[in-house]
């Protein structure tokens, strides 16, 4: 039995219990209990505030956790980091407001920064040699400068949005974050075991993320064409249609170059184009 914490709710709640479900792990989304077992797997899933999973994986009352990597950045856990998962994408930034008139981080010297990223921050400015007051706080960060509460904001960011409706703009990012899966220090072999099988599914599930299996008819006279055209893990596969000079061309593609791909392979003549979803990828 290998032990898993993850957020019980917020913005990597969901994305966490889908890996695990799109991995064939199944666990119940209990969001009013504090444990629960994984029907099919040697799992068990501890729900906590985010906050909290990089300390319970590092003394060992979890075993591996899934939480922001701003998270790791800010409590130093004593982790191994396994894997980015790639959902949860967001940044750590400095914004000040709009009309202050900004122009280089030498602005921050002797201001007041509000955050809930002390630790990180205070890394930031010490390495960027600025002296500024670090003004922690647990929530509701970007309506600090507002509030006359600081000068300045060190926050999560996005899309942005947050940032523009109260009056700030982004001004430095410091820190990129995604979910990444982490794992204590000196796991026993049997869990190991487990670890690489959850890790083997979840590698197959975020690999084929973004992409999709396309097929089409080609005249056979244009396969050179649709070489040039078409990516594929290794090359496209392409077999002999019943009718003479025709071929069935079959490939993987990255969604966000499917549609000029799909105009290309048009425009060289392709007809009956299939786009399926790729559910697993393993290497
Ligand atoms: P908890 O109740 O578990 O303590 P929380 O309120 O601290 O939750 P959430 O807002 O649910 O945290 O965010 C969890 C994580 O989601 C963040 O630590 C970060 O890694 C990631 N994240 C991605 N986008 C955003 C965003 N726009 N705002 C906040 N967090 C984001
Ligand atoms: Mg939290």
């Amino acid at each position: 039995m290998i032990r898993l914490a993850i957020q019980s709710k917020g913005r990597l709640n969901e994305d966490s219990l889908q890996l695990l479900k799109d991995s064939g792990i199944d666990v119940d989304d209990a969001k009013r209990k504090f444990i629960g077992k994984a029907s099919n797997f040697a799992l068990e899933v501890l729900y906590l505030r985010d906050d909290d999973i990089p300390g319970v994986v590092a003394d060992g009352s979890a075993d591996i956790g899934i939480v922001g990597f701003n998270e790791i950045a800010e409590t130093g856990a004593d982790i191994d980091i396994v894997r980015h998962l790639g959902f949860g994408k967001c940044r750590l930034s400095l914004a000040v407001p709009k009309d202050s008139g900004y122009q280089a981080l030498s602005w921050f010297e002797g201001k007041s920064i509000a955050t809930s990223y002390p630790s990180v921050l205070k890394g930031f400015l010490l390495n960027e040699g600025i002296n500024a007051e670090i003004r922690e706080i647990k929530g509701s960060v970007e309506i600090a400068p507002a509030a006359g509460i600081a000068d300045a904001i060190f926050d999560i960011v996005s899309s942005g949005g947050t940032l523009v409706s109260n009056g700030l703009k982004e001004v430095c990012t410091v820190l990129e974050s995604d979910a990444v899966l982490i794992c204590r220090k000196g796991l026993e072999e049997g869990k190991k075991d487990l670890l690489r099988s959850i890790l083997f599914r979840f590698d197959a599930v975020i690999e084929s993320r973004g992409k999709k299996y396309i097929l089409m008819n080609l005249p056979s006279s244009q396969i050179d064409k649709a070489l040039t055209i078409l990516p594929s893990m290794r090359s496209p596969t392409i077999m002999p249609l019943a009718i003479d000079g025709w071929s069935s061309v079959h490939s993987v593609v990255d969604e966000n170059s499917l549609w000029t791909t799909v105009e290309d392979l048009k425009r060289i003549g392709a007809e009956g184009i299939l786009i399926l979803d790729v559910d697993k990828v393993i290497d």
